[in-house]
């Protein structure tokens, strides 16, 4: 077992998903890269970023970035992790929209989260 790496020092990248901000797409829950900072969204995304980032970056361990929720994920194991405080800020705005942002979710999205094929 090598430790993952996690770097409590890096601040996450902003307030919402980078990869879905440089494609103009909506996310439902967001993800924060416990290594880099990468904010990504969720699985149950449409785009899946967060777990797109730890497979192509090799890092696993990712924090959930909603508010009031602190818990680690590990992608390697697989299953939850016990990680160390993190740089603030711990979530994304309290008055940012789920899903996300709000001018770019469709008014069909709980469709197109329910059909989701992939
Ligand atoms: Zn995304
Ligand atoms: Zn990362």
């Amino acid at each position: 077992m090598t430790t993952p790496p996690i770097d409590p020092a890096v601040p996450p990248s902003g307030p919402g998903c980078l990869d879905c901000d440089n494609t103009g797409g909506w996310w439902f829950h967001l993800r924060r890269c416990a290594a880099c900072g990468h904010i990504g969204c969720c699985d149950d995304s449409l785009s899946r970023h967060a777990s797109a980032h730890a497979a192509q970056s090799g890092h696993p361990i990712i924090q959930s970035y909603e508010p009031g929720e602190n818990w680690f994920w590990d992608y390697s194991a697989n299953d939850y992790y016990n990680g160390p405080d993190l740089a603030p800020p711990h979530s994304r705005p309290d008055d940012q929209s789920t899903p996300g942002p709000a001018d770019r979710v469709p008014a069909d999205w709980v469709e197109q989260l329910r059909n989701r094929t992939d």
